[in-house]
């Protein structure tokens, strides 16, 4: 059966160049990075060379980058490590009510145990409130953390505006960068962030390894106590192998972000005027323009999203009707709720997440099978013909 994988929002197939990198490091160059002797000096280039390209991919000295073991640790390090350092200054944070449950579930937890926090809204586009963040933010607010992009409906936010606005208040800057890293353009030099999450395996690296970008002279607490690795920030023996393999595949995301985007916003562009066009009832959901290069998100009337995947499923194709981390629970999206789709609208949503091997001919195999799958589903539902009853 063709198979079609259209959920790189999810993750991403490692790339095979990637691959490549990291087995030396799991086979001879398998020396621990702390040792002094030749193969750990060994291991120790390895991750050194990788910390200059992920480095490079975000426009950062290698100082400022500092591996962890993903986009979620990213995150719990930034948010928890700002609220322990400056505890004394206030008690105050600010965020979006559409983050990744990485921020969102960790500003919750922080709330609990005796910090503030704003969860600013969002328009029917999802780009967050700057009027709000002005109107919210005090002396007393520490940190502001908003992602760059969405990982459901990929708007991508105002964030060197939110930076401006956080640095006017003396306020620390973070955004979760997990799914702009490799795909847009990001220059930390030009960019307000104090702080910046990145996770290898949304840009064909391996999972379990990440990088937390952190500027130089913005102090924040360590969570992780132990021997001290990356400078006092992390402990724990690192992941070498997955290190390398990291700082290949930002090598290879920087070298190929151009061509990639281009040609990815080309078939995005394809796939979301074909489905709108071909389906009838059928919407975007997410900014029009504004949006990542690789995500198209839609609405179907009288539809229900696991019914709809499940029967892709079928046909070979792999999308999401949320994100990966919510798609188990029944819950409906907290990012479609927050734009203003009621509970069966967002239950009736479709994530379609393109990666670097996607072709014209997954559009069209992609695009057919939804017509054709949404068509037999529509026959079957009470749903629809409850609201085609109530429309006519
Ligand atoms: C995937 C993702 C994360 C989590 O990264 P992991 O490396 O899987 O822990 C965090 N934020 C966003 C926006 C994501 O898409």
């Amino acid at each position: 059966m063709r198979k079609v994988y259209v959920d790189n929002a999810a993750t991403t197939q490692v790339d095979r160049e990637v691959i490549d990198a990291m087995i030396p490091y799991f086979d001879n160059k398998y020396g621990n990075a702390s040792s002094i002797h030749s193969f750990g000096r060994e291991a120790y280039e390895g991750m050194e060379n990788a910390r200059k390209q992920v480095g490079q991919l975000v426009n950062a000295s290698p100082k400022e980058i500092f591996f962890t073991s993903g986009g979620t640790e990213s995150d719990n390090t930034a948010i928890k490590g700002v609220a322990l350092k400056s505890k004394d200054k206030g008690r105050h944070i600010i965020t979006s009510g559409i983050e990744h449950p990485a921020v969102l579930e960790t500003c919750q937890y922080l709330d609990s145990v005796g910090f503030n926090v704003t969860y600013l809204p969002v328009d029917r586009c999802g780009k967050v409130s700057l009027e709000s963040l002005s109107k919210s933010i005090t002396k007393e607010t520490l940190l502001v953390t908003v992602m760059h992009a969405n990982n459901e409906i990929g708007t991508i936010e105002p964030i060197r505006e939110i930076g401006e606005i956080a640095h006017e208040h003396g306020a620390i800057f973070h955004t979760d960068a997990v799914q702009t890293t490799g795909k847009i353009p990001i220059d930390l030099n030009k960019m307000e962030a104090d702080l910046l999450s990145i996770s290898a395996h949304k840009i064909c690296g391996p999972k379990g390894v990440g990088a937390l970008f952190k500027r130089e002279g913005v102090t924040i607490e360590t969570l992780m106590q132990g021997g001290g690795h990356e400078r006092g920030l992390r402990s724990g023996t690192e992941n070498v192998a997955g290190i390398v393999g990291m700082g290949k595949a930002s090598y290879l995301a920087n070298t190929r972000m151009e061509d990639d985007a281009r040609r990815i916003t080309d078939l995005r562009d394809e796939i979301i005027k074909k489905v709108l066009t071909e389906v009838e009832e059928s919407y975007l959901n997410g900014h029009p323009t504004e949006r990542l290069p690789n995500n198209a998100h839609f609405r179907f009337s009288g539809i229900e999203g696991e019914s709809l995947l499940l029967s892709l499923d079928e046909k070979g194709i792999a999308a999401s009707t949320g994100s990966a981390c919510s798609s188990k629970k029944l819950m409906p999206s907290h990012v479609l709720m927050a734009i203003g789709l009621n509970e069966v609208q967002a239950h009736g949503s479709l994530r379609i997440s393109l990666g670097r091997d996607n072709t014209n001919d997954d559009i069209d195999y992609v695009c057919d099978s939804l017509a054709v799958t949404i068509q037999r589903l529509r026959e079957i539902s009470p749903l629809w013909k409850r609201e085609k009853v109530a429309a006519a």
